[in-house]
C-alpha cells in the first residue's frame, strides 16, 4: 500500500505508539487525583504545556496551553469562548476547515455580523481585500495558517499588522494544524491569539489537540464540568494521548528542516513527471506547502481517479477528509475556479515516510488510466 493521503492523517510514529502502550498499562490514573502517581502525571502535563509553549515561541510564564479532544475542539473552544461582543464583526477567511467554517456559519445563523475574507488565486486569503474589510468594529479573526486543501500558507504576520492597525483589540485566532511541526511557528513576532493544533497529522494520535491562548485573551467557557484545563475544557484529562503529542511533537520538530527539504524534493519530483501532461493543473503554488499539492485533471473526475489508485493500492484524496463525501469545492471555488475544473480535484498529500519510488507507482498508475480510459 502506498500512503500519499497524509494531510487527513499520519501513521504515528512507533516510538509514539510504544509510549501510548507504556503509559496504558502502567501510568492509567486520573492526572486529577490525589496521590504520588497521579500527581507524577500532572506534573508531565504541565512539563508538556511548557514544551509546546517554547516550541512556538510563547511567553511560557504568562501565556497558556490547554489539552483538548483535537484540533476540531479547540477550534470550538476558540472561536465561541471568544464570542463576547454580539455588536463585533468577526471574519474568517473563505479557505477555512469545515472545523472553523462552521463555527463561523452557526455565529452568523445566531446572529452575529460573520463575513468570509476572499481567497486570492493562489489560495492565500486576499490581504487587499481583508484590509478594506477591517475596521475598528473588528473583534475576532479567523485564518488557518496551512491550507489543508491546497498547502497555501497564510502570511501570518501580514495578517496581524493589517487588523491590528485597523483594531488593535481584535484576536486573531489561527488554525495551524496543517503546519505545526512543519514549518516554524513564532506567535509572538506573528502576533497570534490563540492557535489550535492536533495530534494525528504530525505522527501522534487521534483525539487529542492543543489550543494556545495568549494573555492578551480571556476565554469564555464553553464546556462545562469538573474544571479541568483551566476550567475551559472540562472532563478527564487524556495523559496518554497528550504525553503521546508531546512526543510526537518533540520528534517532527527535531526533524522539522530535513523532512521540509525531503518533501519539498517529493514535490518538485512530481511536478517534473507531471510536467508534461497538458490535462493536470497544479492548483499548489510555489510558496505552497510541499507536504500538500492539489491537482485538476480535466475532463475527469478526482473521485474516479482516486477510486481507480484505490483499487491499484495508492491512496489519495480529493479534498479534506472530513468534507470528501460532500459535492463542490467550497475553497477552490473561492479561489477562482469553475465547477468543470474543480470535479476533476485531486490532493496527493506527503510525509517523511514516504519515497520517490511511491511517486513513480502513483505516476505510472496516473499514466495506465489515461491509457484505459482512451483505449
Ligand atoms: N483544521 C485543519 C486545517 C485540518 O486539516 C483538520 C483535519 O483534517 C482539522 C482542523 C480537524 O482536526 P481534528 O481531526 O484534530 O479535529
Amino acid at each position: 500500500m502506498i500512503y500519499l493521503d497524509n494531510a487527513a492523517t499520519t501513521r504515528p510514529y512507533d516510538e509514539v505508539i510504544d509510549l501510548f502502550d507504556n503509559l496504558c498499562k502502567n501510568s492509567y490514573f486520573n492526572p486529577s487525583a490525589i496521590y504520588n502517581e497521579a500527581f507524577d502525571l500532572a506534573k508531565q502535563i504541565d512539563e508538556a504545556r511548557g514544551f509546546f509553549l517554547r516550541a512556538f515561541h510563547a511567553d511560557i510564564d504568562k501565556d497558556k496551553v490547554i489539552f483538548t479532544s483535537g484540533a476540531t475542539e479547540s477550534n470550538n473552544i476558540a472561536i465561541f469562548g471568544s464570542t463576547f461582543n454580539k455588536k463585533g464583526k468577526y471574519l474568517f477567511s473563505s479557505g477555512e476547515h469545515p472545523a472553523v467554517f462552521n463555527c463561523a456559519m452557526n455565529l452568523k445563523m445566531q446572529g452575529y455580523d460573520v463575513d468570509f475574507i476572499p481567497l486570492s488565486h493562489n489560495g492565500e486569503v486576499d490581504y487587499d481585500k481583508l484590509a478594506k474589510m477591517c475596521d475598528s468594529n473588528v473583534c475576532f479573526v479567523s485564518i488557518m495558517l496551512v491550507s489543508n486543501e491546497t498547502g497555501a500558507i497564510n502570511d501570518i504576520e501580514k495578517v496581524s499588522r493589517i487588523i491590528k492597525t485597523a483594531s488593535p483589540r481584535c484576536i486573531l485566532h489561527i488554525d495551524a494544524v496543517q503546519g505545526f511541526g512543519k514549518i516554524d511557528i513564532n506567535v509572538k513576532k506573528w502576533g497570534v491569539d490563540l492557535m489550535s493544533l492536533s495530534s494525528h497529522k504530525i505522527g501522534g494520535l487521534k483525539g487529542c489537540g492543543a489550543l494556545y491562548i495568549s494573555s492578551r485573551v480571556n476565554l469564555k467557557t464553553t464546556i462545562f464540568g469538573g474544571g479541568q484545563e483551566y476550567n475551559l475544557r472540562s472532563g478527564t484529562v487524556n495523559a496518554p494521548a497528550i504525553l503521546s503529542f508531546r512526543l510526537a511533537s518533540e520528534i517532527s520538530l527535531d526533524n522539522m528542516k530535513q523532512n521540509f527539504d525531503k518533501v519539498q524534493q517529493l514535490k518538485q519530483y512530481l511536478l517534473d513527471k507531471i510536467k508534461n501532461n497538458n490535462n493536470i493543473t497544479v492548483v499548489s503554488s510555489d510558496s505552497a506547502s510541499p507536504y500538500i499539492v492539489s491537482l485538476l485533471f480535466r475532463g475527469n473526475r478526482g473521485e474516479t481517479i482516486q477510486r481507480y489508485l484505490n483499487s491499484k493500492g495508492i491512496l489519495v484524496s480529493t479534498g479534506s477528509a472530513c468534507s470528501s463525501r460532500k459535492m463542490g469545492n467550497r475553497i477552490l471555488q473561492s479561489m477562482g475556479y469553475n465547477n468543470t475544473d474543480i470535479i476533476g480535484a485531486l490532493r496527493v498529500s506527503f510525509y517523511s515516510n514516504n519515497t520517490t519510488s511511491d511517486i513513480d507507482a502513483l505516476c505510472q498508475e496516473l499514466d495506465n488510466y489515461s491509457t484505459n480510459i482512451n483505449a
